[in-house]
């Protein structure tokens, strides 16, 4: 397995592509034109040809007055949806019709997310329309992390993908990847520059939202000044940063707290894993959903003695949503990518249908499998 030491993107792209594999013919014909497969895992930001063929495309949509579909990955974060909302309300000021969906079960927007502007753009996927010829897909590495509406990001002629995963699979017609992007925000705000659309207040606090939610506040190792900058601009655009940061992280449900105490309560450290897990039982007796369960980790990954944090959290339908996190050492989102999952080098996940032990046992030989991060 050497070829992880040098290749984290070979190890991901694997189960994700061929699972999904079902691109139509034109749609390869398209992605293949632009050479974007061998673009996906380049260090740095898009091509200038892959901006001037992402804004054609977007363009060419606004013109034919076709609807224009928008997708976040399953169970989005703030910079999923925040990335959605904001590029749908640019286009629809620029007069296109946009619809934004994702997968979620139960579906609807996060509790701490439904004050994000432009939520009257959102369908539940069964509401999707099933003849978009434009899909925009946002902070989505793979295919399958779309969920329920994978299918049609597979059969629609026109694919853009905009995103910042170094593990992104290339998926899609048209690609806008920038890995050193600390959010994919960070692209959409530049599309939105590139489309002459001013900043006004709500599109501003969308793109935000995805930036402090990302960023963790500015404090993660993705931070660049390109995100400070844009920071400054957002908030010189009007938006009202104390009032959404205490939206997004100091406001939750009461039942929260118990729920927290539950899983703060049975934490462990196996080796340098610190880890705990949320059942679906607690979920219930907190009077929550799992959406509650998504801050945990950051709470979790404090532990001084650990190197990755770990938390296990179970969904209906009794599988486990795993999210991992490095302090530095580990390469998690090699780590998740071997078991099918991915995400950053420092912030990863992936699904298991494997008890919680051996879940975490597999997670711990896939790490053992994964060369350690250098600097
Ligand atoms: P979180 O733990 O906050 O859910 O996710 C951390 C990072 O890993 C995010 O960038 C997220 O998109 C990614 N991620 C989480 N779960 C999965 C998964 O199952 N597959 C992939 N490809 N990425 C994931
Ligand atoms: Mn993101």
């Amino acid at each position: 397995m050497t070829f992880l030491a040098t290749d984290p993107l070979a190890a991901s792209a694997g189960p994700a592509g061929a699972a999904m594999g079902t691109a139509s013919t034109s749609q390869e014909a398209r992605a293949g034109s632009q050479g974007q497969k061998a673009t996906a895992a380049a260090a740095s930001g898009p091509s200038p040809e892959q901006w001037d063929a992402a804004v054609a495309l977007v363009e060419q949509a606004v013109a034919a007055g076709t609807t224009i579909g928008l997708l976040a990955h399953v169970n989005p974060d703030g910079d999923a949806l925040g990335s959605a909302l904001a590029l749908g309300l640019a286009l629809q000021s620029r007069g296109a019709r946009v619809v934004v969906s994702f997968e979620a079960v139960p579906f609807g927007v996060p509790a701490n997310l439904r004050f994000l502007p432009g939520q009257h753009m959102i369908v539940a996927p069964e509401q999707f329309p099933d003849d978009v010829p434009l899909v925009i897909t946002f902070d989505t590495g793979s295919l399958d992390r779309l969920g329920v509406l994978a299918p049609v990001a597979a059969t629609t002629p026109a694919v853009l993908v905009i995103d910042h995963h170094r593990s992104n699979t290339g998926f899609g017609t048209d690609l806008l990847l920038d890995v050193t992007a600390a959010s994919t925000t960070e692209v959409v705000a530049a599309l939105v520059d590139k489309l002459g659309v001013p900043l006004s207040e709500e599109l501003a606090t969308a793109l935000y939202v995805g930036l402090v939610t990302d960023t963790g506040s500015f404090r993660y190792s993705a931070t660049s000044p390109e995100s400070h900058e844009l920071a400054a601009r957002l908030l010189r655009a009007g938006v009202r940063h104390a009032e959404v940061n205490l939206l997004v992280w100091d406001t939750r449900p009461l039942g929260y707290l118990p729920l927290l105490a539950t899983a703060l309560g049975r934490v462990k450290l196996w080796g340098d894993v610190v880890w705990t897990w949320v059942s679906v039982d607690d979920l219930e007796a907190a009077g929550v959903g799992l959406e509650e369960a998504e801050s945990i980790i950051d709470v979790v990954r404090t532990a001084e003695q650990s190197q990755v944090a770990v938390v296990l959290k179970q969904d209906v339908d009794g599988s486990w949503r795993v999210s991992t996190r490095s302090r530095g050492k580990v390469d998690v989102g090699a780590a998740c990518g071997l078991l099918g999952g991915g995400g950053h080098q420092l912030a990863a996940g992936f699904t298991s249908r494997d008890d919680a032990a051996t879940t975490l046992e597999k997670f711990r030989a896939a790490v053992a499998r994964t060369a350690p991060l250098t600097s």
